[in-house]
């Protein structure tokens, strides 16, 4: 029996992507030979990149001024790509400190030159700050758009007076993308986007090609742009099953469904915390993530009970983060609003001792 998978990443795919993967891991397209096993430079391949690059354009409006990258490295690579690419060794670039993934992106961009901290929300990470203060001459303004952790999110990207740089890796394609102001967006895929060890940029060409020439190629983000994210062998499968998921989000009526059905999702587990005696949320309510939601139980028991009860009806994945403790529901566009119901149903169960 499948379980109901609440884990924050890797994370519960559409169930009809993991079905197009198993019959293309035996036989992609009617080839004869499976995904993982296909040449990278072949014809059959080429068709998979380019549908997953074609789909992904199509399916957040992302125009002809913006590269789409694949790169075979988790989000964390990005937190020292930025600024090695981007940052000068006497510039300084600001950034949005919202929580744990916001720190370590600030302690990377501290190895290359100055990070200004333009907000904070330290130390409870319970809110977005809703003022910021820049630096002089920011070369770049960097926020984290889901802080996965502590589950807050931002509702509209900052307004900042240089190019904005974004960690989008918890809520990418959860919502309508909107990339004003932006520069550069990266992303893990194992949240909304595909497996483990790949990740997803979108960057303006010209910030692309303003970049650092002096690093290894594979550390720069032209070599990804000019060479169609094919300087080395690229995580093909990865590519494959970004470009299922984004087929599946068009089919399930694009972003904007997605944003509706996430938030209706959400607000069925807030709703039932704010109503609570023995449940509360830790994020306040204007910065609340729709694909995250952090809670804790009145006492450390019954966090515990609950886990084990969750654990004996197949619900999975809900210990919060070991940094913060507490637990922790990911909704992410594949999760089942079903699922979010029998979560509340297994809440009020244990704190009524059933
Ligand atoms: N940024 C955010 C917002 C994340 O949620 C994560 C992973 N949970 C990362 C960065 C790091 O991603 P990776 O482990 O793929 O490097």
């Amino acid at each position: 029996m499948r379980k109901l998978n609440f884990s924050s990443g890797p994370a519960t795919l559409p169930e009809q992507v993991l079905r197009h993967a198993q019959g293309a891991i035996w036989d992609l397209d009617g080839s004869g030979i499976g995904i993982l096993e296909h040449s990278h430079r072949g014809k059959e391949f080429g068709r998979v990149l380019e549908r997953a690059e074609a789909g992904i354009r199509e399916v957040a409006g992302i125009g002809d001024e913006y590269a789409v990258l694949f790169v075979t490295a988790g989000a964390t690579h990005h937190f020292s790509m930025v600024p090695e690419n981007f940052l000068g060794e006497r510039e300084t670039a600001d950034y949005c400190h919202t929580g744990v993934w916001s720190g370590k992106a600030i302690e990377e961009a501290r190895r290359v030159g100055t990070a200004h901290i333009a907000c904070t929300s330290a130390p409870s990470f319970a809110a977005v700050p809703s003022a910021l203060t820049f630096s002089a001459t920011p070369r770049y303004v960097h926020y984290t758009s889901n802080e996965t952790i502590y589950g807050t999110q931002w509702r509209t990207p900052p307004t900042a007076p240089a190019p904005l740089v974004c960690d989008a890796s918890s809520d990418l394609f959860s919502r309508p993308l909107d990339l004003t102001g932006h520069a550069l967006v990266y992303a893990g895929a194992q949240k909304n986007l595909g497996p483990s060890g790949i990740s997803l940029v979108i960057a303006r060409k010209d910030f692309i090609e303003n970049g650092r020439r002096d690093l290894p190629p594979l550390a720069q983000y032209r070599t990804y742009a000019a060479e169609h994210s094919m300087h080395n062998t690229p995580n093909t499968f990865g590519i494959y099953v970004i470009a299922e998921v984004v087929a599946w989000i068009r089919e399930q009526g694009g972003l904007a469904a997605m944003q509706v059905r996430n938030a209706r999702k959400a607000q069925v587990l807030y709703d039932f915390l704010d109503h609570s005696k023995a449940w509360s949320g830790h994020a306040e309510p204007a910065s609340r993530s729709l694909m995250n939601v952090t809670f804790r139980g009145a006492t450390k028991d019954l966090e515990e009970r609950m886990l084990a009860h969750a654990e004996a009806r197949g619900l999975s994945g809900l210990r919060g983060h070991r940094s913060v403790g507490g637990l922790r529901a990911s909704l992410y566009n594949a999760f089942p609003e079903d699922g979010v119901h029998e979560l509340v149903k297994l809440l009020d169960d244990v704190e009524h001792g059933r």
